[in-house]
């Protein structure tokens, strides 16, 4: 196992942020969650082994105060910061037809998405610096491919995958940062209590993947588990597509 690390991830208290703060926590590192649903964060906090080395903050990755103050509790509870992981988003991507995508939803998408790496990379550079930390953005494989009515969280993704090369480029050496876009990421089992549902998958929805099955939170934490560590010390600034194919298939109507 490598050397414990302490990290941070955003909007880690449900979905694919809770399966990463899971299987770090399990290989025995330091995580700090960061959520706006308390609820959830308390059930997070029930629900995930290894809490002598958890930290759980309240705090909204768009807000700069908020986020800086939550990196700042993280370094000083756990005396370090080695990896960050943007994960924290407004995930349902359909937000209805573009005429009617208000200012305001269209910005929330930005906000959270987007806005929320760039303070995370904004606020945590001078503690990673000195460790030769890693920065993790979660994009999606909707960087790459839509459907109609979808425009402001493709947006906010493809900002991310430009942001990640720009940010690798500036903050290297020190810092390598890379983006992940999971594809379909079953997350119905890592809910809060009063949002879990028990999903069942049609054939159909299996074989529009070449790998069979749809993606679980575990294989995207697998993949950013390894993209923080210090195995992954000659990648940067790249974007990892874990989708099971689906955007390599090609499709004709029958
Ligand atoms: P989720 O809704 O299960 O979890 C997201 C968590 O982020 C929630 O706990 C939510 O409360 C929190 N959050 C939302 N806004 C926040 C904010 N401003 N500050 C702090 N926390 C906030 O979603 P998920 O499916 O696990 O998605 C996680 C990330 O992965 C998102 O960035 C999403 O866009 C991306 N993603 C998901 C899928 C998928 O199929 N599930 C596919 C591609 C990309």
């Amino acid at each position: 196992m490598n050397q414990p690390q302490s990290y941070y991830i955003t909007g880690g208290a449900q979905g694919i942020g809770l399966g990463i703060a899971y299987m770090l926590l399990a290989e025995g590192h330091h995580v700090a969650i960061t959520d706006i649903d308390e609820e959830a964060l308390n059930a997070a906090e029930k629900r995930l082994t290894n809490r002598e080395r958890l930290l759980t903050l309240t705090s909204d990755a768009s807000d700069e105060t908020q986020v800086a103050a939550s990196l700042e509790k993280t370094v000083s509870h756990f005396g370090r910061l080695d990896g960050i992981v943007h994960n924290a988003g407004i995930a349902d991507p359909f937000h209805g037809p573009i005429e009617r995508l208000s200012l305001d939803t269209w910005q929330a998408y930005l906000n959270t998405n987007l806005t929320g790496a760039f303070l995370c990379a904004k606020h945590g550079a001078p503690y990673l610096r000195p460790h030769g930390g890693s920065i993790m953005l979660m994009a999606s494989s909707r960087a790459l491919q839509s459907e109609p009515d979808t425009e402001a969280y493709a947006a906010s993704k493809g900002g991310i995958v430009a942001l990640t090369h720009a940010l690798a480029v500036s903050l290297g050496p020190d810092i390598r940062v890379n983006a992940v876009s999971p594809g379909w990421i079953e997350v119905g089992d890592w809910q809060k209590p009063s949002r879990q549902q028990t999903v069942e998958h049609r054939d159909i929805d299996r074989e529009q993947h070449p790998v069979g099955r749809v993606g679980t939170p575990k294989d995207i934490a697998a993949l950013t588990r390894f993209l923080l560590s210090e195995e992954a010390g000659f990648i940067t600034g790249q974007n990892f597509v874990a989708d099971g194919g689906m955007t390599r298939k090609m499709i004709y109507a029958e």
